[in-house]
C-alpha cells in the first residue's frame, strides 16, 4: 500500500521523478509508467489517496477481494477530471497500469483479444487492429487529442460507461466479449449485455476490465464509423455511429448497427437492424434505416446538443452509412 499525499509535489502531473525511474516503462504510447496522478489542489488539504499497485492479475483480484470498494485507476483521464467532490470520496485506489497480464494486443484463435489498460495510442498504431478492425483503430484517433489517446485506455473508456464514449458503438458493433477478473476468477460477458444503464455496468463489485476479445469479421464483411462533434478532434460526441455486417447474393444477410450519444448507454439500433436485414443496399433501404434509427431512440438536450438534432443527425449519419454499403 502506497500512501500519495495530496501536497506530496513528487506525485504530481509533470515530468516523472526520479524515484520512478526505477519502475518498469512501458513501449511508446503506452498509458503506464508515469506515477499516479493525484491533483493536489482538488483534495483538502492533508486528505490523502492509499494506492495499491499491483504486479499480477492474481495480486489485483486479491486486494479487490479484501476491499471490493478499492477504486480501479488505469490512464485517469476520466477520474482526474471528476469533480472534487467525487475525488475526496475516492480515498483508496488500485492501479492497474502495472499489471502485465492487462495490457496489449494479442492475435488468438478466430479473433484478437485488447487488454483493457491498452492505450487508444496503441490501438490506433496497432498493426493487427488497423488490419482486421479498422473501425476500432478510427475511433481511437477520434478519443481526445493526442495526449489524451496516449493514457486513456480503452478499459477505463468502457467502466467510465459513458453515454458518449466513442469505442463503445465499435465494440458493440463488432459483437464484442469483456473477460472480466474479479475474487471468484474470469468471466465473459457479452459486450451487448455490458452496459445495463446510465453509466452502469455488469461489472460486480470487486470486479475489473481484464480484455475484450474481438471475433474476427468473414471475409467480405463491411465495418464503418462516423463521429459529429464540434470538431475534429477534442470534442465528445454529439453522435457516434458504427456498424458492421456482411452481404449475401446482393441483400444485406445481417447488420450489426450501434450508436453512442442518443440514450442513456449506448446502444444496438435493433429495429433498424431488422428493417432492412435481406434488403438490396441502396437508396431505399438506406432511408429506410435511418428513419428507423432515429424513432427507436431517446437523445436528451444537454450543453453539447439538443435531442432535436441528435435525432436528425443520427438519422443522416446512418442513411448515409449504409448507402456506403452498396459501395
Ligand atoms: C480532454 C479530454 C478529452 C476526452 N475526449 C474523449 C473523446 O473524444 N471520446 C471519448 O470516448 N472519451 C473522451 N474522454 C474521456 C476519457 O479519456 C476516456 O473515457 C478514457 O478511455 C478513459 O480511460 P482511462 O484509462 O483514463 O480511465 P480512468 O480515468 O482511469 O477510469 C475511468 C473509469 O473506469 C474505471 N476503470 C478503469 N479501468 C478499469 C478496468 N480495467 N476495470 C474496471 N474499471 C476500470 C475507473 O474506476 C473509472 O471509474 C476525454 C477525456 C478528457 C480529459
Amino acid at each position: 500500500m502506497r500512501r500519495l499525499h495530496a501536497g506530496d509535489r513528487d506525485h504530481r502531473l509533470g515530468p516523472p521523478p526520479a524515484q520512478s525511474r526505477a519502475e518498469p516503462r512501458r513501449g511508446p504510447g503506452g498509458a503506464g509508467g508515469q506515477p499516479l496522478p493525484v491533483h493536489g489542489d482538488l483534495r483538502r488539504a492533508g486528505s490523502v489517496i492509499a494506492a495499491v499497485r499491483p504486479r499480477s492479475l492474481d495480486e489485483a483480484v486479491r486486494h479487490l477481494g479484501e476491499d471490493p470498494a478499492l477504486v480501479p485507476t488505469a490512464g485517469c483521464t476520466d477520474l482526474m477530471v471528476r469533480g472534487p467532490e467525487a475525488l475526496h470520496r475516492m480515498d483508496r485506489v488500485i492501479d492497474l497500469l502495472g499489471v502485465p497480464e492487462l495490457r496489449g494486443i494479442r492475435e488468438v484463435e478466430g479473433g484478437i483479444e485488447i487488454g483493457s489498460t491498452t492505450s487508444f495510442s496503441e490501438i490506433r498504431r496497432s498493426a493487427a487492429v488497423r488490419a482486421a478492425f479498422p473501425i476500432l483503430a478510427e475511433a481511437a484517433t477520434m478519443v481526445g487529442g493526442w495526449q489524451i489517446q496516449n493514457r486513456a485506455t480503452l478499459g477505463g473508456n468502457m467502466a467510465n460507461a459513458s453515454p458518449a464514449g466513442d469505442s463503445l458503438p465499435v465494440l458493440l458493433a463488432l459483437d464484442a466479449v469483456v473477460v472480466v477478473a474479479g475474487a471468484q476468477g474470469l468471466r465473459e460477458i457479452p459486450y451487448a449485455d455490458f452496459h445495463i444503464g446510465y453509466r452502469r455496468t455488469a461489472l460486480r463489485p470487486g470486479e475489473i476490465v481484464a480484455r475484450v476479445r474481438l471475433p474476427y469479421l468473414p471475409a467480405g464483411a463491411f465495418q464503418a464509423f462516423r463521429k459529429v462533434g464540434t470538431r475534429e478532434a477534442q470534442a465528445i460526441s454529439k453522435v457516434v455511429v458504427a456498424l458492421a455486417g456482411r452481404i449475401e447474393e446482393g441483400r444485406i444477410a445481417e447488420l450489426r448497427l450501434a450508436a453512442g450519444s442518443v440514450a442513456a448507454m449506448p446502444v444496438r439500433l435493433r429495429a433498424a437492424e431488422e428493417a432492412v436485414r435481406g434488403q438490396a443496399p441502396g437508396p431505399e433501404t438506406a432511408d429506410l434505416a435511418g428513419r428507423e434509427a432515429a424513432r427507436e431512440v431517446t437523445p436528451i438536450d444537454d450543453v453539447r446538443s439538443t435531442a432535436d438534432y441528435r435525432r436528425f443527425a443520427l438519422e443522416r449519419v446512418v442513411r448515409r452509412m449504409v448507402m456506403g454499403i452498396a459501395g
